[in-house]
């Protein structure tokens, strides 16, 4: 299976000049249609061998499947883009190059001139394309048939991820090993050997180690910047409006000249470049958003004149009165109104949205460089556990629901992950499942085994097998008690490992709360959630930990603030709980003295999902 591919746009004028990438986002295309599963990672680079070496290599370390390139392959001097790819594989492909220009001389003599290269480095396909979009998109067709068998041969020579994926879905035994020891489970600890953290210390935890995470750019279309972090501030290098603009419908004219009836001179609609300035006695008929011509000073909006004569067709206006008399600058945006020129249009860690990426197309802006999050990858574990597109559940099986809500929990906040599939409760199978996972994420989020069971082991495993360091491995809190942050070493990097509950809303709850917490702070961004005073709108027990309970806000009626209603039992194991919530209420833990909160209570709720109020 395809996992995650990069497109890369060589090209000095798209990465300088902000000329519009047009190659670079058909490729993306095609290949989201042959890879619709694939994480797709697209940037644009100059052409610079060292940064075409650098970024071809950065993606191949990162374990991608496939990278392509489009630009930089003809016979100008920048032309660098062969020489980089040659440079970084191990072993060529020619056959694809061949094909390409097989084909390509077909359609154009031209195809002589292309330089491309395709080849080989660890277990990453690199094919080279021209610049332009029409050959990008003849050299796709080309290469599309042959993609994933390649890809498949490449994975098949150094098997281990393709391995380890077969090993989880069909039980088979794995070479990897462990040094946790499941034989005595009569004595394993009856009471967790982990310290129980309070919320806030647990989530100090996170934001310390995660904010020591180097920050790393890409630049990516404004429209793929929504929601990202600006990691490089951007100013404009044009006033807007660039010209004297009106803010009204009716007519440009001299302010000294006051009321009274004027000859209308010309008209001027939004686009029209006004050629005479106007004189006294004069005006001009204007548009929202036409060019004050010059001469004028104000505008006066058509409801406050009067025509006072026209050509006998109607066609022509010749005299109005204007009836009261305008202010200079009266209804005129002056050039820079809205942002003057060098203004700073979006500062480093400012969160793009739609009406910031609007002003930096207004601006001429088409790339913008954003903080890269660090990669995440989702494991399932579980013996219980089967796909869920299986058609048939065997005997005390379960589908896996974790890793595909998590998934789309984190991409609705704006993240990508890797599913790294199922892996079961075995040491040797989870040793293989993470550092198969660890070798292409930073960040694995892995759900099950970290409670008190013989067949938890996630813990042990990653103290023992990966030396991690466990920040926290029990929270008080609920659901998710047993939630464990972890940081490793592993091939010279440092990892980051989020063990949850296995139970869904536990799963879910502590992915809001730690995870998308963590993503968040690594870009740069502080993690909280907004905070809200809610009203309960009935009644509600609490438990001894404090819980983040699953509701949905209502408007109150009467203009009090929200009221929030649970939605259902709270049991962990209950995923509707979470179905259309839009906060987690934060209700505090039981004491002797209240052991209930009555309808009507004021509690404070996170604000976790949309707010789409319905009354
Ligand atoms: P564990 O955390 O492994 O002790 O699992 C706790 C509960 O969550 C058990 O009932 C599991 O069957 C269930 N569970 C664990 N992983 C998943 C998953 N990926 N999808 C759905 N349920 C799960
Ligand atoms: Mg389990």
């Amino acid at each position: 299976m395809v996992k995650a591919v990069a497109v890369i746009t060589v090209s000095d004028t798209c990465f300088k000049d902000n000329t519009k990438d047009t190659s670079g986002p058909a490729l993306a295309d095609f290949v989201r249609e042959l890879f619709p599963e694939a994480n797709l990672h697209t940037i644009i680079i100059p052409d610079e061998k060292e940064i075409i070496e650098r970024e071809l290599k950065y993606f191949c370390e990162s374990s991608l499947d496939l990278v392509l390139t489009t630009g930089g392959t003809g016979l100008t001097p920048r032309d660098l883009t062969p020489e980089a790819t040659k440079a970084v594989i191990q072993r060529e492909v020619p056959g694809i190059t061949t094909a390409i220009t097989i084909a390509s001389l077909k359609k154009t003599p031209m195809a002589q001139l292309s330089r491309a290269v395709a080849g080989i480095r660890d277990k990453t396909l690199i094919v080279n394309f021209p610049g332009s979009k029409k050959a990008v998109t003849e050299c796709f067709e080309i290469v599309k048939p042959i993609l994933s068998h390649a890809i498949a041969l490449i994975h098949d020579e150094k098997a281990e991820v393709s391995y380890i994926h077969k090993s989880m879905q069909f039980n088979h035994t794995c070479t990897h090993v462990s040094n946790v020891d499941v034989s005595k489970v009569a004595f394993r600890p009856r009471e967790s050997p982990f310290q129980m953290y309070e919320m806030a210390e647990a989530w100090k935890m996170v934001d310390d180690v995660m904010s020591e995470w180097e920050e790393r750019v890409e630049i990516v279309t404004i429209e793929e910047g929504l929601g990202r972090v600006v990691a490089q501030a951007l100013s404009s290098k044009e006033p807007m409006p660039p010209f004297p603009a009106s803010v009204k419908d009716g007519y440009a004219c001299l302010s000294i000249d006051g009321a009274g009836v004027r000859r209308v001179r010309t008209a001027v609609t939004a686009g029209d470049a006004p050629t005479a300035p106007l004189c006294a006695g004069e005006c001009a008929r204007v548009n929202t958003g036409a060019a004050v011509p010059a001469g004028a000073d104000c505008v006066v909006q058509v409801e406050d004149t009067r025509l006072v004569s026209a050509t006998e067709d109607g066609q022509t206006e010749i005299e109005v009165e204007i009836l009261k008399a305008p202010e200079p600058q009266q209804d005129v945006r002056c050039v820079g109104f809205d942002i003057p020129m060098g203004t700073v249009l979006v500062d480093k860690g400012y969160v793009l949205d739609p009406a910031k990426i609007g002003i930096l197309a207004g601006a001429g802006y088409q790339n913008v460089t954003v903080r890269a999050p660090p990669k995440v990858a989702l494991l399932s574990t579980g013996n219980e556990l089967q796909e869920p597109s299986e058609v048939k559940l065997r005997p005390a099986h379960i589908r896996d629901s974790n890793r595909t809500m998590l998934r789309v929990l984190l991409k609705e906040h704006g993240y990508d992950s890797i599913d790294c599939g199922i892996a079961r409760d075995s040491p040797p199978e989870l040793v293989a499942a993470i550092s198969a996972a660890l070798k292409i994420a930073d960040v694995l989020v892995c759900t099950g085994g970290v409670s008190m069971g013989e067949k938890d082991l996630l813990k042990p495993v990653l103290l023992k097998d990966f030396n991690a360091t466990l920040h926290y491995g029990r929270v008080r809190m609920k659901p998710g008690k047993p939630s464990t942050f972890a940081t490793c070493e592993f091939e010279g990097k440092k990892k980051y490992i989020f063990a949850l509950p296995g139970n869904p809303v536990s799963a879910y709850v502590c992915s809001l709360l730690f995870v998308v917490r963590a993503l968040r702070v690594s870009c740069g961004v502080r993690g909280a959630w907004a905070r809200l005073r809610v009203r309960l709108a009935h009644g509600a027990a609490l438990d001894p930990r404090p819980e983040y309970a699953r509701a949905a806000l209502a408007l109150s009626p009467d203009g009090d603030m929200p009221t929030a209603t649970l939605l259902g039992s709270q049991c962990s194991s209950r995923l509707l709980s979470a179905c259309g919530a839009n906060v987690l209420l934060e209700l505090p833990g039981a004491t002797d003295t209240q052991q209930r909160l009555p309808a009507g209570a004021v509690v404070s709720a996170l604000v976790t999902g949309r707010l789409d109020f319905t009354s």
